[in-house]
């Protein structure tokens, strides 16, 4: 069972893993997955590690969001979907976890985070990771065109969206903006967040579909209880 004694030590894995990114970021490459992780689940793990190889990443940072735009009720609160991603990242030394989006008051942006993250870390090279319901969507995202300097967009493939309206999109993109946007084929997880959300509504198991320590700590902390 999970204990509060873990989710501490998440805490301070993460924040080593932080501490040394921080001493030895110049020159690296740099993947960024942000998302609403309401909850963090296998495939946005699976998708991470496959880009990273794929792409020789040094580093992929998870930055959960606070006050997401478009998601006009998360379900869980930022903290809790904040320290399920530290769960689900802390046996991986090249995965870290920024609260930057957690600790921000306002509503979140991409864009402020690309910005806040060029200007902490200068000489990094920016590749942030979208699935391909993401990139379709990215025109209402604000201050699209910067967006798109300030990184390269990588796209996974997601079960259930069209490959062939996200490359008609995607090339749209870069005619328009000149984007710079590498699409990617991942192995498919046909599995979001909303589904286990079901599935935690019905008492499904969820096992294996998060890591371990998520599914314990739901449990622990009785989220998406929707025994009522
Ligand atoms: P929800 O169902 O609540 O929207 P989600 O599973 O889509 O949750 P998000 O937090 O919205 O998860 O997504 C974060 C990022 O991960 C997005 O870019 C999304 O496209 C990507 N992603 C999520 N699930 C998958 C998947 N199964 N395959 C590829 N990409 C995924
Ligand atoms: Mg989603």
């Amino acid at each position: 069972m999970i204990t509060s004694n873990l989710v501490e030590k998440a805490e301070e894995i993460n924040r080593t893993k932080l501490g040394k990114f921080n001493k030895t970021y110049k020159g690296t490459k740099v993947g960024i997955m942000g998302g609403t992780f309401d909850p963090i689940h296998s495939a946005h793990l699976a998708t991470a590690e496959f880009i990273r190889d794929k792409y020789k990443l040094d580093k992929i940072i998870f930055i959960p969001s606070g006050n997401p735009p478009h998601k006009k009720n998360t379900i869980v609160n930022k903290y809790d979907r904040y320290e399920m991603v530290k769960l689900a990242t802390m046996s991986n030394e090249n995965f870290i976890v920024s609260d930057m989006e957690i600790i921000r008051d306002k509503r979140t942006y991409t864009i402020d985070t690309l910005r806040d993250m060029k200007k902490k870390y200068d000489s990094i090279d920016i590749y942030f990771i979208t699935g391909a319901d993401a990139i379709c969507d990215i025109e209402t995202w604000k201050s699209v065109e910067e967006n798109f300097r300030l990184a390269t967009f990588i796209a996974a493939t997601r079960p259930g969206i069209s490959k062939a309206s996200t490359k008609e999109k995607i090339n749209d993109l870069r005619k328009k903006y000149s984007a710079n946007i590498i699409e990617v084929y991942v192995p498919s997880l046909d599995i979001s967040s909303t589904y286990i959300r079901e599935k935690l509504k019905n008492n499904g198991s969820i096992r294996y579909l998060v890591p371990e320590e998520v599914r314990e700590y739901i449990e622990y902390k009785k989220l998406y209880n929707n025994g009522d």
